[in-house]
């Protein structure tokens, strides 16, 4: 049997489907049921069971299970039994986070998960590429990556990057006529295959494989479920972390030691080492970062920003500068046509004359030349064409009669470089009528016209004659001058200006580059496309965070200017600059300018890197949108690349960090103020687990300096630890949104988290945990304020420093909140996970020391209410005491 390169598109359709009609429902049902989903086979997924079993290879959990054997083999049983039991429900804790916030960034996967146009039911749709099946046929146009192999059975200039298959890099020119006898991959023209890219054209295959059955997936290992890259603040926290332990190891040494000298049991002062240990070293902390950016981004999709790299949402926080596209991010993208410029007149739209022949071609060739359509009821395609056919569907020209009567027989896309689109339709009967007016053209014979549209400017520069209403004539300078002076006009008024030509053809020619020239010039259309409401309210919420909003755009700089001054981008003339006049500066003098330059027009994608790279060099972190598949290198340059959900083309979208659902500039602010609370949010948590672990420590010392028994049981330590720390901090990283963070400046980009004054705070809240377990202790030791009968014990002192260094740090997570003195406000009560948290620890401290029976498990003395209540009370003194510090700080700062 033939490859299918070597067949026709026809014998191609035959072999796959039977016949050459499209799938039928049934089919693509039974063919999905054949073949399986359009997917390559992925590594296995890890297990729960494995997940759970993974916990046990942290470091700290190994070194516990040593200490439960060594409590064991010393035979106290219950100790080792109850260590036992705390690993294994602190295990049980970390494999439900874990799953959870595998489980979330799954689904933002799915959401981010690459789609196709495909032909169903007699019409185009968009769906997962996976759901793709052999026999389908899939449109492409540049921007879109190939999602299966096939081959192409109509071909309107497709140009491929195949490099991640063959090597090559540059783009190959596709064909869809058959090859004869044998031809390696790179050479089958006629074919696409999965992983290519499409860079420019447009095109239509019959998907002839999928999946591991495609070539990239005969040579694919398995698809590693990829692992998500460490962010840099997790990095930070992993390095301060293994400095941490190291410093809390030799410190438990030396303490191990000095209890030995002081002739305690060796097993007991190991045990107790080891406990310390476990309880001082944050091992939670990068865990808690993974945990806290996976629902803050669950949060963020809800909002419309899908985060596609976790490292996003920390350079989210300290993003100084958000460079936009204009058309459909900060303006609607709804577009409607207002005027019309034909033969020297200005026409308001709804006064077009069909019975006009120059203005019924300028209406007819503004449908013919365009690719949008309106499918029962839903505009697909450019809003710019939409409004076109729109216009002309209002005057009751439709543009599905008059596609079928001047058949496309050939096109050269839109490129957002060249700015330029043209078609070539057979043209006959009475419409033949208004393009046959021309006096005299070189190409007399045959019904084949050029139809071409795009940029004012770029259209002028290859027009040589005008289309008036006595005829065709040269075109002189002042024509042209007239027609810029109009469209200066249109774009004041912030109008988005097409400029229409034409010229005939040789028939059957097939349209090059090089043919755009010599045209015949028609007419201008202008085009409303206001801005979105939310826009205005969104820039100026950037202003007053620091950010800079710049406006890049392809448009007009007039028309660009016009709507970055009604939305505050631009307050002068002066900030609006072109994409040619970056050309003509060096890197160094566009550094120079950037600052002053609010909104740059006329840019091509080259110029979106230059301006970012520009911004970066002086310590930004720049956010920048792109659609196109031009703008992937300018994506991967920014800091946070940000894709168009809605228009964007797929090549953006994988090329990007943040996907916006809804193309909106707003969504890119909100994300911002999303990434600065997530990283506030996160600094409370690990000031919240550091603080409780440096107030531990100083208890030890202190009861080590002036000879104190040990005032913590290894279980008590454990039991804190393991049980009721970790909620409290996930509970303070869903911190509801401080809207006040968009009033500060954005964070440095290099700033690292341990900042002096985050140390300072974590000193603080240390210190007071400290002295409050400390007195609890010496209460309990020395027997104050109880009754005479009950006396003093270092089980009862034990005990009581137990319970209050537990509650402490229930309590001080509500410090935590804020770098403000909240917690006598209502603001207190506005984080109901951390109440859950604070509420469920309670119940569990009060349990292990005042419940009676559990006194030999816990080893505690079980309290009375009288030495509860002081419990309780002296932790929560830690309350007033911080909040007042805080008082005095920000009275002292003032
Ligand atoms: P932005 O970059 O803000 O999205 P844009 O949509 O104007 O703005 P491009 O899509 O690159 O940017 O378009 C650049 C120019 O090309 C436009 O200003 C317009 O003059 C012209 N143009 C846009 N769409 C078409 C089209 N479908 N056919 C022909 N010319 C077009």
């Amino acid at each position: 049997m033939k490859e299918f390169y070597q067949m026709t598109s026809q014998e191609a359709k035959i072999a796959i489907n039977g016949s050459e009609a499209p799938l039928t429902e049934e089919q693509v049902a039974a063919n999905r049921e054949r073949y399986g989903p359009n997917a390559l086979a992925e590594g296995k997924k890890k297990s729960v069971a494995q997940i759970f079993l993974e916990q046990f290879k942290d470091f700290l959990v190994v070194i516990l299970i040593i200490a439960a054997i060594v409590s064991g083999v010393l035979g106290d049983f219950e100790s080792a039994a109850v260590i036992l039991i705390v690993i294994t429900l602190n295990a049980v804790l970390g494999t439900v986070q874990t799953v959870k916030a595998e489980q979330s960034l799954d689904s933002l996967k799915k959401m981010s998960a690459p789609e196709a146009k495909v032909l169903r039911n007699g019409q185009f749709v968009k769906i997962p590429s996976a759901e793709i099946t052999v026999g389908d046929l899939v449109s492409l146009e540049a921007g879109d990556f190939v999602p299966a192999d096939g081959r192409i059975v109509e071909n309107a200039g497709l140009k491929v990057d195949e490099s991640a298959l063959t090597g090559e890099s540059l783009g190959v020119d596709k064909d869809s006529r058959a090859i004869e006898g044998e031809a390696p991959l790179g050479d089958r023209l006629c074919m696409v295959y999965s992983g290519s890219f499409v860079t420019y054209g447009r095109g239509e295959f019959l998907v002839t494989s999928i999946g591991m059955e495609t070539e990239v997936g005969k040579i694919a290992t398995l698809l590693s479920t990829t692992k998500e890259k460490r962010t840099p603040l997790q990095m930070n926290l992993d390095n301060f972390g293994k400095k941490l332990s190291i410093l809390i190891l030799v410190f438990c040494g030396i303490l191990f030691g000095i209890s030995v000298l002081r002739g305690e049991a060796i097993g007991d002062a190991f045990l107790f080492a080891i406990a310390l240990a476990v309880a001082a070293i944050p091992e939670a902390l990068s865990s808690i970062v993974t945990i806290v950016l996976s629902f803050g981004t669950q949060k963020m999709a809800r909002e419309h920003a899908i985060i596609r790299k976790l490292q996003a949402v920390e350079g989210l926080g300290s993003v100084s500068v958000i460079c936009s596209d204009k058309t459909g991010t900060l303006t609607q993208n709804k577009m409607t046509v207002e005027d019309y410029y034909v033969h020297g007149r200005k026409i308001k739209a709804d006064d077009i004359d069909l019975n006009n022949p120059e203005e019924m071609q300028l209406l007819l060739t503004s449908m013919l030349c365009n690719d949008s359509s309106i499918a029962e009821g839903k505009e697909l395609g450019d809003p710019t064409e939409t409004a076109l056919i729109n216009i002309g569907s209002k005057l009751g020209v439709s543009y599905e009669t008059e596609r079928a009567a001047c058949s496309r027989v050939g096109e050269i896309p839109f490129d957002s470089d060249r700015k330029l689109m043209s078609t070539c339709n057979r043209i006959s009967g009475e419409r033949a009528a208004f393009f046959e007016r021309a006096e005299k053209s070189d190409v007399a014979e045959g019904r084949d016209w050029m139809l071409t549209k795009g940029a004012v400017d770029v259209l002028l520069d290859r027009v040589t004659k005008i289309q008036t209403s006595g005829g065709v004539r040269e075109i002189t300078e002042r024509d042209k001058a007239e027609i810029a002076a109009c469209n200066q006009s249109f774009s004041e008024n912030g109008l988005r200006v097409l400029a229409f030509a034409y010229k005939k053809i040789e028939e059957g020619l097939i349209p090059q580059l090089d043919d755009e020239q010599d045209l015949v010039f028609l007419g201008l259309i202008s085009m409303m496309d206001p801005p979105r409401e939310e826009s205005k309210a969104a820039v100026a919420e950037c202003i007053r965070a620091g950010i800079k909003p710049v406006m890049i755009t392809g448009d007009h700089k007039v028309t660009a200017a016009a709507i970055a001054k009604k939305i505050g981008i631009l307050k002068d003339e002066s900030e609006a600059c072109e994409g040619a006049s970056i050309d003509g500066m060096t890197d160094e003098e566009l550094r120079e300018h950037v600052d002053h330059i609010s909104v740059y027009a006329r840019v091509s994608p080259e110029h979106k890197i230059r301006i970012v790279r520009a911004w970066q060099d002086k310590g930004n972190i720049v956010a920048m949108t792109g659609d196109g598949v031009n703008d992937a290198p300018a994506l991967k340059q920014a800091d946070i690349g940000v894709a168009m959900g809605i228009t964007g083309t797929e090549v953006s979208k994988d090329a990007s960090s943040m996907i916006l659902t809804d193309d909106n500039f707003a969504t890119i602010v909100k994300a911002v103020e999303n990434g600065r609370n997530l990283y506030k949010n996160i600094k409370y948590a690990i000031q919240f687990l550091l603080s409780g672990n440096f107030g531990a420590i100083l208890v030890v010392l202190f009861a080590s300096v002036f000879a104190l028994p040990v005032p913590f049981a290894p279980v008590h330590l454990l039991f804190i630890n393991l049980l009721t720390d970790s909620l409290p901090a996930i509970a303070l990283g869903l911190e509801p949104h401080r809207r006040e963070l968009m009033n500060e400046k954005p964070r440095p980009a290099d700033e690292s988290i341990l900042t002096g004054e985050f140390l300072a705070r974590i000193g603080a809240g240390g210190v007071s945990i400290c002295v409050m377990t400390t007195v609890a202790f010496l209460i309990g030791y020395h027997g104050w304020f109880t009754a005479a009968d009950l006396g003093g014990s270092a089980l009862l002192g034990s005990t009581m420093a137990f319970g209050t260094l537990c509650v402490s740090r229930l309590f001080h997570g509500f410090n935590c909140k804020s770098d403000r003195p909240v917690v006598f406000t209502r603001k207190v009560w506005n984080n109901k996970w951390l109440i859950g948290a604070f509420v469920l620890g309670m119940i569990l401290i009060t349990l292990a020391i005042a419940c009676p029976g559990l006194d030999h498990v816990f080893k505690v003395q079980t309290l009375g209410l009288p030495q509860l209540m002081t419990v309780y009370g002296l932790a929560f003194l830690n309350i007033p005491v911080i909040q007042l510090v805080k008082a005095i700080r920000e009275k002292l700062c003032r």
